[in-house]
Parts: structure tokens; C-alpha cells; sequence
């Protein structure tokens, strides 16, 4: 099969001096953290070496310049996964802070959002939807609001390759019990790199004067303009999946809703006065933004949002040659792949993250041996236990490609594969040999 994409791989990944330090290394596992392209990393460094001051509270030029850059970067930010006016974006540590904030934020009595949100008005029990393909950083939080605030849980069931798959009339039993205040779902998996077509559930919490939340984690990077379109009232993410660095991260919704809503962490930088008893918050964002920010690593989401914005089109036509291409080699392989089953259910297709089992071979020993072959894959839970239980697996193994990616990665994975079969002497069908 010939490349079919016209962009230039090899000029893009000279971009990422990550395969400078590691020549030889196949690196399948951006959907643990992408790497950092010279132009994040470079952001960074002038933060640290040349603009290396506090914001928000220097009165010198200095400060105000590094406040400006943060303050065009948080537009940016809000632009990149919102076409409301109102956005703003909420700088945290990423998306796991995120939805802690928004746990507490969303279940808090202090929180005024009966106006906004009909649900909160409502005399039933309350509750929040969910679905088993999330995320720990989508459910734990929200089970530690729910047991404060006594919310009832309610999850969208995945099938047994991962698709979200609620009975006809789920949604309608569960309204007609439940006050759903809050449903909160990603829109691609980081176990299967589905698109889910969240469209209906975004229909449904509107109707339901629901607050819609979308884990961004993943999409922010492969199809930012998915988030866009289902105009969630939040959208939460990390820089780190995204060409930025770790450490910081964004919560993006509407600014009327989070000035009207409880403080979350208390400390320097978010209040307006403070009194022995009692303090006075600063509006949304400020309020939000306890203590000294993760001020470089604002100064590289920057610029990893520049990347992904110039590369927008390379990005998916890259991507989409590697799906194409690697679809068809794997599947000669004879190994499980979990979300690639033709369906039924509505999603808005994949991108390249393949978690796979080889019959018979436990996923750390596939792990393992793909290392050993200088192959970076992960293997594990993904912290996704839920969605395992789903898949009727405890681990996958999971490969997952970005822009800097060849075909040549994808032929090193299945001569990898080939080779763990050999190792296991594995027959196909699931029946291990014993490896002299
Ligand atoms: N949600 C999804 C879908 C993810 O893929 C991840 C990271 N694997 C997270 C949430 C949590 O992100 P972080 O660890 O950066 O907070």
C-alpha cells in the first residue's frame, strides 16, 4: 500500500529531538503522553532562562508582560475548544485536577446553579451519568462528591468491545427517577481510540437541564473540532496529550456559570480581601487559580497549541494513513483487537490507538518483549478498570501512533508481534505452548 498521505512525516518529526536522544526507539504511546515537539520545549526554557518572574502581582514591567502571556494563552486556550463568547478557560495541574475541581464545584450547596441548570431546581434524588468507558479521572472524583453530597451514580454500559450501548429506554427510566444534574462522558477512548458520537447524551442533558461535561483528554489532540461542535458546558484536558508539557491542564466553560459557583482550593491569587473570619473571592477565573501557576508550562501550551493548530491537516491525514495502514496489517496478525469490531452503534470512527491482545500472552509479557525490541507500548488497565471488566479482559496491551509516526512503526510493531508469538509459540486460537 502506498503512503497515501502527501504530508511529510520525517520533516515533522524532526521537530521532536526526543528521537535525537533516542535514535532506533519506536515510540507507540502519545496516548499516554505525546511527545514534546522544540517549540513547547523552547517556551518553556524562555520562561525559566530569560522571563523567569511571577504574574498577576508585579507592578514592574517584567510581570506584566509574563501576565499578558499567560492571559493570551488562556484565550487561546478557550478558543481552541469553545466558540462560545462567555468561555474562559481554568488553568490546572490537568485533567485529573479538572475534574476534581468540577466535582466539588458541581456538588457543592454553595454552588448557585438552579437558574442555569433546571435539574438543580428539581425535587428528585439526584444524580450523575456516567459511562464504563471512562477514565478513572472521570468516575473517583465523582464518587467522592457523590458520597459527600449523596448523589446516586448511574453508567452508560459498554459492550464487550467497548461502544457505549444503553438499552432503549436507559436514559428515559433513569430521567424519570433521577434528577440527572451533571452527565459526564469522553468523547474518545484511551483504551480503543473510539469517537464516541455524544451528540444524543449532549441532547439529553439539555433536556434534562443537565450540566454537560466532555473528557477531552484524548480528542483535544485528534479531533479538536468534535469538542467544538457538541458545545459542552465544560471541557476538560492536559497539555501533556496535547505536544505541551506536564503540570497544567485547563478546564474551559462558561464564565457567568463559574463566577456563580463554589470556590475550590483557598490561598494567595484568588481572593479580593481577606478578613480574619472570611475572605472575598476574585471573579471566574482568578478564583479558580490558587497559589503561583504553573507559569512555563502556560508559556509551552502555548506554543503546543500553535503546533497543533499549523498542523492541523497533516495531523489527521497522517493519522488516518496510519489507521488505514495499520488496520490492514494487524488484522493479518490474528491478534484481538478491542473497538474495531464493524458496528451498529453510532461513533464517529478512530483514531490510531490500538489496545490488543495476542491470544495467550498475558499484556505485560507482550509489553515486555516489544521493549525488548526497543518498542514503547503500554500495557495495563489503562485506568480504565470499569471498561476492562466490559471487555471481559483484566490488561491490554495498547499502541498508540501520532503525527511523528511511520509506517515503518506500525511494520516494527507487527514484526514485534510476530515475534511474541514466537517467544510464546502461541497456535492463534488462544492455546500457549511451552517456550524452550
Ligand atoms: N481522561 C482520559 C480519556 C485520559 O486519557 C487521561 C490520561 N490517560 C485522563 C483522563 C487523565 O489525564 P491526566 O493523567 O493528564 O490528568
Amino acid at each position: 500500500m502506498p503512503q497515501a498521505s502527501h504530508y511529510d512525516t520525517m520533516s515533522i518529526r524532526k521537530e521532536f529531538p526526543f528521537f535525537e536522544a533516542n535514535p532506533g526507539i519506536v515510540y507507540l504511546d502519545s496516548a499516554a503522553t505525546a511527545l514534546k515537539p522544540r517549540t513547547v520545549i523552547d517556551a518553556l526554557l524562555r520562561y525559566n532562562t530569560h522571563e523567569s518572574v511571577n504574574i498577576h502581582r508585579g507592578v514592574y514591567r517584567l510581570s506584566q508582560q509574563a501576565t499578558d502571556t499567560v492571559e493570551k494563552v488562556r484565550a487561546r486556550v478557550a478558543r481552541f475548544v469553545s466558540t462560545a463568547d462567555d468561555a474562559t478557560a481554568v488553568f490546572t495541574k490537568g485533567t485529573t485536577e479538572g475534574f476534581n475541581l468540577l466535582a466539588h464545584i458541581l456538588t457543592s450547596e454553595a454552588s448557585k446553579l438552579s437558574d442555569r441548570f433546571a435539574a438543580y431546581a428539581s425535587a428528585k434524588p439526584p444524580a450523575i451519568l456516567l459511562s464504563e468507558s471512562e477514565h478513572h479521572a472521570n468516575i473517583v472524583p465523582w464518587q467522592i462528591a457523590a458520597q459527600r453530597a449523596g448523589y446516586k451514580l448511574l453508567y452508560l454500559p459498554a459492550n464487550a468491545d467497548g461502544y457505549l450501548v444503553p438499552p432503549a429506554d436507559f436514559l428515559a427510566q433513569a430521567a424519570s427517577t433521577y434528577a440527572i444534574r451533571i452527565v459526564s462522558l469522553s468523547l474518545q477512548s484511551n483504551v480503543t481510540g473510539i469517537i464516541h458520537d455524544l451528540a444524543p447524551y449532549r441532547e439529553f442533558a439539555a433536556k434534562a437541564g443537565a450540566v454537560f461535561i466532555v473528557d477531552a483528554a484524548q480528542a483535544i489532540v485528534h479531533v479538536p473540532e468534535h469538542i467544538r461542535s457538541l458545545a459542552p458546558d465544560f471541557s476538560v484536558f492536559s497539555a501533556h496529550k496535547l505536544f505541551g508539557t506536564t503540570g497544567v491542564g485547563a478546564v474551559v466553560g462558561s464564565k457567568p456559570v463559574l463566577d456563580h459557583t463554589d470556590v475550590y482550593q483557598g490561598g494567595g491569587g484568588m481572593i479580593t480581601l481577606v478578613e480574619p473570619d472570611r475572605s472575598g473571592y476574585l471573579e471566574a477565573p482568578g478564583k479558580y487559580e490558587a497559589g503561583t501557576q504553573a507559569i512555563g508550562e502556560i508559556y509551552a501550551l502555548g506554543a503546543a497549541i500553535d503546533f497543533a493548530t499549523q498542523n492541523a491537516a497533516a495531523l489527521s491525514a497522517i493519522e488516518a494513513d496510519l489507521l488505514a495502514y495499520a488496520d490492514e496489517k494487524l488484522a493479518a496478525t490474528g491478534i484481538r483487537i478491542f473497538g474495531k469490531t464493524p458496528t451498529p452503534y453510532a461513533t464517529l470512527g478512530r483514531s490510531p490507538i490500538y489496545s490488543f491482545e495476542v491470544p495467550g500472552v498475558h499484556a505485560h509479557d507482550t509489553g515486555t518483549i516489544l521493549d525488548e525490541q526497543d518498542i514503547c507500548i503500554r500495557a495495563g488497565h489503562h485506568c480504565c478498570q470499569l471498561l476492562m471488566r466490559a471487555l471481559g479482559v483484566s490488561a491490554t496491551a495498547r499502541a498508540s501512533f501520532s503525527v511523528y509516526n511511520t509506517r515503518d512503526d506500525v511494520d516494527r510493531l507487527i514484526d514485534g508481534i510476530g515475534y511474541v508469538k514466537k517467544i510464546f509459540r502461541t497456535d492463534g486460537h488462544g492455546t500457549k505452548h511451552k517456550a524452550s
